[in-house]
């Protein structure tokens, strides 16, 4: 299996280079060459198998021949055995909808089914190469937290995560905070996330101090990361499958930077008989607007009850205009010029109409995330976070009838517990993960927003 970039300059590349190189070095970002099929006979057989085995099945078709499998094997069953739920992923049917509780890992987020994998692969890269990296990255909270977990305690690898001081919620700060590994440095930045990225940025835009520290990303543009989430929509078919013996299933995914719902797209196109992908969205909606409108233009973020949907520019979008453009590099490259330039996108109504066959979209704003969680609550007593709540209300308007229908649930309650409270006037219960969490130990360094600043700070303490 062989990787090439959206815009056409980079090809040829192998499975591990891949990961290593992150976006591609001409801007755009990895794709495999070929897709690789899942035959009918293949599908039925995951129903026997758990979630580790499924893994590993999918993600060795990608990896090509230069990967051992005895090595990947064990490193994707590392990977989920830091979750607390003995099916990784597990289903729960709840009035009429599935829900595929992906926040089961380490932080209680869905980022950990990819996060988990990427710490391990990124560990066993570098061993392999007798290299370090220093991973720098800016979060609002979810990804933050999972990219430290990711890698906590590895060798060769140290990983700096700004926050922006104060602006996170108490438990996602917390979750940072408390790991006092030595590898570990959690910056929180006077100043917004958006200060935080341009951090990033210009960090990684002065090459002599990328290349002289070994900086590394773990933003989801990561083509692992989509890789290990392709796993949890087969997974949860084979589990639908056996129980209703329905033949397609429509899923509904709340959605930010498009990653987790790319991989959706990817699993259809492998031949998971997926019949709608629903794409939900809070009031940065500019991708239900592509899907509904053909109209791809930034608005400005507005802050809702799911910050980590909180997002206008959706970093994996390029991928999907890859294949809306039939693989046609340099009519993709012409395009994102065009809107890095415009900051906006139009597409026609051949266009849109493909579109609107390949998903379908919602945007559910503040009051509809209350009410679908309260009243969710007073139906099932099933507790669902904001983001969560967003592609279930998505779900249950969009679904179809005779088909069954999955909700990734992306987040546990516990860790937006303000929103629930407003909804159902009492707090989430607490997974063990997070009792006393507040008693315990913490570690961060309070910094002005400054990239000269920050660019010292990692020199003093790189890898
Ligand atoms: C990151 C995140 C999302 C959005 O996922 P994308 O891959 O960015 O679309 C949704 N819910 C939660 C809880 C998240 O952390």
């Amino acid at each position: 299996m062989r990787y090439m970039s959206t815009r056409g300059q980079v090809r040829n590349l192998s499975f591990k280079d891949a990961v290593m190189m992150g976006l591609a070095d001409d801007g755009g970002l990895l794709l495999p060459e070929q897709i690789p099929a899942i035959s009918p006979q293949q599908l039925a057989s995951y129903r026997q198998m758990s979630y580790p085995q499924i893994a590993f099945d999918i993600i060795s078709r990608f990896t090509g021949d230069d990967f051992n499998l005895t090595d990947l094997k064990a490193l994707i069953d590392r990977s989920y055995a830091t979750f607390d739920h003995p099916d990784i992923t597990p289903v729960v049917k709840q009035d009429g909808v599935y829900i595929l509780e992906l926040f089961h890992g380490p932080t209680l987020a869905f980022k950990d089914v990819a996060l988990q994998f990427l710490g391990n692969l990124f560990e066993y890269l570098l061993e392999e190469r007798n290299q370090k990296m220093n991973i720098l990255g800016a979060t609002s909270g979810d990804t933050g937290s999972a990219a430290i977990y990711g890698v906590r305690g590895k060798e060769r690898i140290n990983i700096f995560i700004m926050h922006p001081h104060g602006k996170v919620s108490p438990i996602q700060e917390l979750q940072m905070t408390t790991v006092t590994d030595a590898n570990v440095f959690n910056l929180a930045i006077r100043g917004t996330f958006d200060d935080g990225q341009r951090i990033v940025k210009e960090t990684f835009g002065d090459l002599e101090f990328k290349g002289r520290y070994s900086l590394g990303a773990v933003n989801s543009i990561n083509w692992a990361r989509v890789l290990a989430q392709i796993v949890y929509y087969f997974y949860a078919y084979s589990r639908v499958q056996q129980e209703t013996g329905c033949k397609n299933l429509d899923f509904s995914v709340p959605t930010g930077n498009f990653g987790d719902i790319f991989a959706g797209y990817m699993a259809k196109r492998m031949g998971l008989p997926v019949g709608k992908l629903i794409l939900a969205t809070n009031e940065n909606n500019i991708l239900s607007r592509f899907v509904l409108n053909g109209d791809y233009s930034v608005g400005t973020v507005v802050e809702t009850l799911s910050p980590s949907m909180d997002i206008q520019i959706a970093s994996n979008f390029e991928r999907y205009l890859f294949y809306l453009l039939d693989e046609d590099s340099d009519a993709l490259r012409s395009l994102m010029e065009n809107f890095a330039l415009t900051k906006s996108l139009q597409f026609d109504i051949q266009q849109q109409a493909r579109v609107r066959q390949d998903f379908g979209a919602l945007t559910v704003d503040k009051a509809a995330t209350i009410d679908q969680i309260r009243d969710f609550y007073q139906r099932t007593g099933y507790v669902l976070d904001p983001h969560t709540a967003v592609g279930v209300r998505a779900g249950e308007q969009l679904g179809g009838t005779d088909t069954p229908i999955v909700c990734l649930a992306t987040a546990h309650p516990a860790k937006f517990g303000d929103a629930v409270q407003r909804a159902i006037g009492r707090a989430p219960e607490m997974p063990a993960s997070l009792q006393g969490i507040e008693q315990r130990e913490k570690r961060c360094e309070l910094i002005e927003s400054d990239t000269e600043l920050v660019k010292q700070y990692v020199a003093n303490h790189a890898i």
